[in-house]
């Protein structure tokens, strides 16, 4: 029932540049539109405008601010310890919090900006008094980013590897009775310069977005195409396309201040799709920022559901400063959980960038999401016991 050549047809003719607010991203949305017109269903675009440049400049103020005190740490740790290690403490936890997100953080979103992108969104309305929601989602969006992946993953651990070795240097001093002076100047220049590096990420419009996120857009599709017919009379089915995933979720957010309502009377489950058809196993992304979780029994379900139909899958964190839809669904305390594939290698190195083309899609992995999140689609809407909303 699953047409795997279908999903990667539409991955194709979707995997052009398209960052929010752009000509591509508007041709995108009029694709997804049409497809999921197609499939018969009430379709609506949510327009919305916002501005990301406040959350840049904060995240470049904090890279340099945490730069300058990384630095300065490492030049007091010989003769100052105690101060170097609040320094250090200091810079370290400014960082984890505004990279581990947190609701309040989101404010930072909320004004109009001059970014103007769309929510696309179908809807199976429940024809009988609604028992639940189910959302199925993908965004549309796409971007690049001047440093690649590993690029961007490089320059973070040797951050990471000068602050430990500042670390070292203030344990030092603190048993030493003469400390060198090298551990703490080499290691807070070495955090700095890797700071200063990567407070330079610039967003921009160069990647085709084939496995972020034609691939799962496809797959979206498919489930708008599947899934209705058969699903029970009381379940109200949404099949969402978020625009401006790419810009911190922005697009989610939006869509979450416009639907709060129908989502608070009754319970609400949240699947989504981001990676979907990067070579190799079938991944759930079931935490994020410092080891949160997402949803726990979403998780216990996939697993179920993967053993049924023999599909091998990998718990994985998504780390710190990596956003993805499901954090804003798990701000406002609705349990989601996204379903994407692959491992390391070249197409989940190629993301976000100009080489994240459509023939990086593995259609065995396609196959195995959308079957996945077709089989879970079913175990929720006729058989899981609905959370208490
Ligand atoms: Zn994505």
């Amino acid at each position: 029932m699953i047409d795997v050549d279908r999903i990667l047809g539409r991955a194709h003719e979707l995997a052009f540049p398209r960052y929010p607010g752009t000509p591509g991203d508007e041709r995108a949305m009029a694709l997804v539109e049409g497809w999921l017109g197609e499939t018969g269903l009430e379709v609506r675009r949510q327009p919305f405008t916002y501005d990301v440049r406040p959350a840049f400049r904060a995240l470049r103020l904090l890279l340099v601010g945490a730069a300058l005190l990384l630095l300065a740490a490492g030049l007091l740790a010989s003769t100052a310890p105690a101060v170097a290690a609040a320094v250090l403490v200091v810079a370290l936890g400014a960082g984890g919090t505004f990279l581990g997100w947190a609701p309040w953080l989101e404010r930072i979103y909320a004004r109009q900006g001059p970014t103007a992108t769309a929510n696309i969104c179908a809807r199976r309305p429940a024809t009988a008094k609604p028992r639940l929601s189910l959302i199925l989602m993908a965004h549309h969006d796409s971007k690049s980013h001047n440093l690649t992946m590993p690029v961007r993953g490089a320059w973070t651990v040797l951050a990471l590897i000068g602050a430990l070795i500042v670390g070292v240097g203030v344990v030092w001093s603190w048993v030493a009775a003469r400390p060198p002076v090298w551990p703490g100047l080499a290691g807070g220049v070495v955090a700095a310069v890797a700071l200063l590096v990567l407070a330079t990420l610039r967003s921009g419009n160069l990647s085709p977005g084939g496995v972020d996120n034609a691939g799962s857009v496809g797959v979206l599709v498919e489930l708008a195409r599947i899934l209705p017919a058969r699903a029970p009379a009381d379940v109200d089915l949404w099949f969402l396309s978020p625009g401006a995933e790419e810009d911190h979720m922005v697009g989610a957010m939006r869509w979450l201040d416009a639907h709060a309502g129908a989502l608070t009377d009754r319970p609400a489950w949240v699947l989504n799709l981001d990676g979907a058809g990067i070579p190799g196993r079938v991944v759930l992304l079931e935490r994020f920022g410092f080891g949160r979780r997402f949803s726990p029994r979403l998780s216990r379900l996939a697993r179920r559901v993967a053993r049924r139909e023999e599909i091998a899958v990998r718990g994985v964190l998504l780390p710190p400063a990596m956003g993805i839809d499901a954090i804003p669904f798990a701000h406002r305390g609705l349990p989601a959980l996204t379903l994407a594939s692959g491992s390391l290698g070249r197409a989940s190195m190629s993301v976000h960038s100009a080489a994240d083309v459509a023939d990086n899609l593995d259609r065995t992995a396609v196959g195995e999401v959308a079957r996945l999140a077709v089989g879970m689609a079913f175990e929720l809407m006729v058989k899981e016991e609905a959370p208490r909303p």
